[in-house]
């Protein structure tokens, strides 16, 4: 569904502190090639700062590649801008760590949720009154839920939120980054539950980033392991946690608990 060849991120830094260097280049992602499937989760691991969720940025076009290129769905999109790159985006939807903490703190669950499909499908009144509702009760909130604030939500609560406005447009890939780390491991367990079965009946792929390898063990069918830019290992889940190939990928395995 989603091809990456040799796909790199650079960006330019300062180097603070050292006069005799004052900028360079970093190579957040460099030489990234992968191809995720329809239907696949896709599990990215690897340590702080390895570049996961530039990769995972790249991956829904939320930003340019410094250079290689970039298929959705059989189209390159490495360099589409505009009402092209907007069409393309409708089909991949992004679930952060907190997703309210972008979002208007003014703005009611139902605005929330509603607000693609007010802006992509020009939907009013009650039949966005009962989409909205139908998307809460998917993701296992109480459609009166629409009227309450965010910051009355648990964290699970909100998150669910945060799924209910990704999925609103049926996208084909979604990116979940960090989207349970913030949770704790009950609650982790139960949107991990809500994210498998949507997959299996909306037929979504993801691309599923998580420092916690018991919930990318749960929930992947394939997992790369980054490190310092690129991916050094990629392997099914069972292949990866049972016979890590690559020295980093038996550091983190043995480094976790
Ligand atoms: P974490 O597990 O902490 O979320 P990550 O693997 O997601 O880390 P990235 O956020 O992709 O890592 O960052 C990779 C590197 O790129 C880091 O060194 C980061 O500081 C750098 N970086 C990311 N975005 C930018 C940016 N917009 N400008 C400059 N440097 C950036
Ligand atoms: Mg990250």
């Amino acid at each position: 569904l989603v091809s990456l060849t040799d796909v790199s991120k650079h960006f330019r830094v300062r180097t603070s502190g050292n006069p005799f260097r004052a900028s360079g280049i970093l190579r957040a992602v460099d030489g990234v090639s992968l191809d995720i499937a329809r239907g696949e989760t896709f599990g990215l691991v690897g340590e702080s700062g390895s570049g996961k969720s530039t990769l995972g940025r790249l991956a829904v076009r939320l930003s340019r590649p410094t250079s290689g290129t970039i298929d959705f769905d059989g189209r390159d999109i490495t360099a589409v801008e505009g009402s092209a790159l907007r069409r393309a985006r409708r089909h991949m939807q992004v679930v952060f760590q907190d997703p309210m903490g972008s979002l208007d703190p003014k703005m009611r669950v139902g605005d929330i949720v509603g607000e693609p499909l007010r802006v992509f499908d020009g939907l009013r009144g009650s039949a966005l009154e009962d989409r909205v509702a139908d998307l809460l009760r998917a993701v296992g909130l109480d459609p009166g839920r629409a009227r309450t604030r965010p910051r009355a939500l648990s964290g699970g609560q909100r998150q669910r939120v945060g799924i209910a406005r990704a999925v609103a447009l049926s996208p084909q890939l979604i990116l979940a980054d960090e989207a349970v780390s913030a949770l704790d491991v009950s609650v982790q367990a139960q949107i991990v539950n809500l994210l498998t079965e949507l997959r299996d009946r909306l037929g979504l792929t993801y691309l599923f980033i998580a420092h916690g390898l018991p919930v990318v063990r749960q929930m992947a069918h394939r997992v790369g392991v980054m490190y310092l830019g690129r991916i050094v290992e990629t392997a099914p889940v069972d292949a990866l946690f049972e016979r890590p190939s690559h020295p980093y990928t038996r550091a983190l395995l043995g480094a976790s608990p």
